[in-house]
């Protein structure tokens, strides 16, 4: 489905014609809205990680340039990231890297118009593209991702007193959630442990994240590298809606205005886990975000900030609390790698 098709209009036409997926909802209201406008920052929706402070992206530099350096700094290296925003932590990851003369070919996996201009502006030599599959595949793929896999359309299962049936939104005085009717059973689809579950709950899964974490650890266990995933998510497959809108930083009704609010889901990190060993691909964490950031120097780091610009003293300690607290991002945000087999194990993970 192109972007062009995807309009509030065409969307609302569509489901007056019938009950549309979840899945299909997510994908409809994503694509319009991030190809409509900048939803990122103070101004926008919500903030991320690289936007809150600069600190984010060197660490993400340093974890980069230490997994090059112990593997013997190959020649032929490509820095991938998937939904690189404003392109800010590529900007400031890739300024780090440059200091210790690693220089990769940058790539970005991105859709949406409108952000990759701003991307262009940040990093002006980066290659864009609209799918995993055109990636190079002349040498090791350094792939990261913030924030990404979250924004991916999920598909949801919801139990009924006939059994498991796909979770859809009809239109009857507004838009709203339900089983889609009729006999169709989705419960091949529920993993068997959660099968037996009351009338009303829901198990949700995300096609999209998986068969991109499929493509991506097929390239990296033949030409070899490594992915860190860093979202909101959970390490083990549960019952439960997690779909929220986002706009305003703040919650939002999902079908208030098709394509004006962010949707977003929590990544199941098992899943993603499950599918890149699969692959043959080792895995380290999920962590917490705040754990890992401490063991790669966060702190030290934001110190010798403080020291170069004190007039900035209480916001770069403020913003550096922000991304590792566990009553701010330091908990709630996760962080996993998977990397090829000959790799060395990467930083951040603990023993
Ligand atoms: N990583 C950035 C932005 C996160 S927002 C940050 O941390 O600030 C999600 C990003 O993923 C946006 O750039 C969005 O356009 C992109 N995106 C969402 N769905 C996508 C898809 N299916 N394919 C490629 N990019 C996608």
């Amino acid at each position: 489905m192109s972007p062009e098709d995807i309009d509030g209009r065409t969307f609302a036409e569509a489901i007056e014609a019938g009950p549309v997926t979840v899945q299909d909802y997510m994908r409809f209201a994503n694509d319009a809205y991030y190809n409509r406008k900048d939803p990122l920052g103070v101004e926008g929706d919500f903030i991320t990680a690289p936007e809150i402070s600069q600190v984010f992206g060197e660490m993400m530099g340093i974890w980069l340039t230490d997994i090059w350096l112990r593997n013997d700094r190959p020649q032929r290296c490509h820095y991938v990231e998937l939904g690189p925003g404003r392109g800010t932590l590529a900007a400031d990851a890739l300024r780090t890297m440059r200091r210790f003369g690693f220089e990769p070919q940058v790539h970005f996996v991105e859709n949406s118009v409108a952000l990759r201009a701003l991307q262009m502006q940040a990093v002006p030599h980066a290659i864009h593209h609209a799918k995993v599959a055109s990636l190079p595949d002349d040498g090791p793929l350094l792939v990261v991702s913030n924030e990404f896999f979250d924004a991916l359309p999920i598909r949801q299962m919801i139990k009924t007193d006939a059994g498991w049936r796909e979770r859809v939104v009809v239109r009857d005085q507004g838009a709203r959630f339900a089983p889609l009717p009729g006999a169709v059973a989705t419960d091949d689809l529920v993993p068997s442990e959660l099968r037996v579950a009351s009338v009303g709950s829901i198990f949700e899964s995300c096609p999209d994240a998986e068969s991109i974490m499929h493509d991506i650890s097929w390239r990296l266990s033949r030409q070899g590298g490594a992915i860190l995933a860093i979202d909101y998510g959970y390490t083990q497959s549960a019952l439960g809606s997690s779909l929220q809108a986002v706009k305003n930083h703040g919650y939002a009704d999902p079908f208030a205005d098709v394509g004006q609010c962010d949707l977003t889901a929590h990544v199941n990190f098992s899943k993603l886990a499950e599918v890149a060993g699969a692959s043959g691909l080792s895995v380290a964490g999920p962590v917490d975000q705040g754990q890992w950031l401490s063991a790669l120097g966060v702190r030290e780091r934001g110190e010798k900030l403080i020291q170069n610009h004190p007039d900035r003293a209480a916001d770069i300690a403020a913003d550096v609390h922000r991304l590792v607290h566990p009553d701010a991002m330091g908990s709630l945000f996760k962080v996993m790698a998977a990397y090829a087999l000959a790799w060395p194990t990467p930083e951040g993970f603990g023993a």
